[in-house]
């Protein structure tokens, strides 16, 4: 077993790198407020990095939005630990520009991005600094991955995903995000869709010349609950049932119009063992089932906006146990666990079957609200942790 961190990286330095990270203002350009998008933190990152004196590169991803990477490579080491985190934000909101300035309250750090994923950002900085002073003893390469788009489409990490394996390959992940440091194995995925009723105008003095895609669309809309009711049976130990909402619904144009037209979106959550394509083929045979039993139903579904896959690490693998054991030696909970919200991690292990955990300092709960703050003390444990994880992995995939 290798020997694992002993020294830590003083509290007043972690407060100061990540106030530093807040005040770069990284919304995503999806959301109000985010002309600027990830440029200048990328700029930030990499400039850090190779201070560090680590290898770094760039993976340009959109225009003006590119991913870093920044590559500890250990001699003699043939397997990689990539540690990934999200350079994005959501928009600042009620914030304002004060949701740039860190504020240290009560033992917590303050601002947008603090805990989702800023404070994840600067405790894998920090901890590569306990790394590279440790690189012999290490036993595997470590890749940090700071990536763009997160918050809305995850260009980011599939644009990493298309570039593996590549060198150096990745056998492990460690994804950045707020878990209150528990080790995340599994997670629910997501698929977004609209569903549109098609009927015919006619004036509302005369309702039967016209067909009403109104009340169509209730047909639809109890035919779903159905359909929600069944997939609530299915359950995963870490994360529960399959979830289904109606979140939108919109149609018509005036109030004496029979409605031609009635749109609504709906969110399906996914548990590991479905997919987006299974789940949309279900919905698909709801409304084939409304058409065969009213033939003047016009039912159509468009392409998802979304679709996210489920995580499912198997708790048995080497990442997972390492982290356990990090966790363990700096006292904090481990897990392993499950969430209901999405990651980057299911990307790599979906699509690459690269075992991903989630884990870092801060809540979901204060996620990309206006009360956004990680507790400071989370930072140096975190730093701890992500650490001794790299340190145990080797030892971890040897046994
Ligand atoms: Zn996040």
């Amino acid at each position: 077993m290798a020997k694992v961190v002993a020294d830590d990286v003083p509290e007043a330095q972690l407060v100061r790198l990540l106030s530093d990270l807040v005040a770069i203002e990284s919304v995503n350009p999806a959301y109000p407020s985010g002309e600027r998008g990830e440029g200048a933190m990328a700029a930030f990152v990499e400039d850090y990095c190779r201070r560090l004196g680590l290898d770094v590169s760039r993976q340009p991803v959109l225009p003006g939005r590119d991913n870093v990477l920044a590559a500890l490579r250990v001699p003699g080491a043939r397997r990689t630990l990539l540690f990934e985190v999200h350079m994005d934000t959501v928009g600042l909101d009620g914030l304002g520009g004060e949701g740039l300035q860190a504020a240290v309250r009560d033992g917590r750090l303050y601002g947008r991005g603090a805990c989702d994923a800023k404070g994840a950002l600067a405790s894998m900085l920090a901890a590569r600094e306990l790394l590279l002073a440790r690189r012999n003893e290490l036993g595997v390469n470590v890749l940090l991955l700071a990536s763009v788009d997160e918050e809305y489409q995850y260009r980011g990490i599939l644009r990493f995903i298309d570039s593996i394996p590549g060198d150096p390959s990745v056998d492990a992940a460690v994804v950045g995000e707020p878990t209150e440091l528990r080790v995340v194995v599994a997670h629910k995925g997501c698929v977004r869709t609209r569903i549109t009723t098609v009927g015919r105008a006619a004036h509302s003095s005369r309702p039967e010349e016209g067909i009403n895609a109104i009340e169509h669309m209730a047909g639809v809309v109890a035919a779903l609950r159905e359909h929600r009711r069944t997939i609530a049976e299915r359950r995963h130990p870490l994360v529960g049932n399959p979830t289904l909402s109606i979140g939108r619904i919109w149609g018509g144009t005036a109030v004496n119009i029979v409605p031609d037209r009635c749109t609504i979106e709906i969110d399906r959550r996914t548990i590991p063992g479905e997919n987006a394509a299974g789940a949309l083929a279900e919905i698909d045979a709801v409304l084939a089932g409304l058409r065969r039993k009213d033939g003047s139903i016009i039912v159509k579904r468009e392409e998802p906006f979304v679709a996210d896959w489920a995580l499912d690490t198997p708790v048995d693998t080497a990442v997972v146990r390492a982290a356990a054991t990090a966790c363990r030696d700096t006292g904090v909970p481990g897990g392993p666990v499950g969430v209901a919200y999405g990651s980057d991690a299911s990307k790599l292990w979906a699509l690459r079957g690269i075992p991903s955990i989630v884990l870092g300092p801060g809540s979901i709960a204060q996620a990309h609200t206006d009360d956004e703050y990680v507790p400071v003390a989370h930072l140096s444990l975190a730093v701890q942790v992500y650490a001794r994880t790299a340190m145990h992995l080797a030892a971890a995939i040897s046994e």
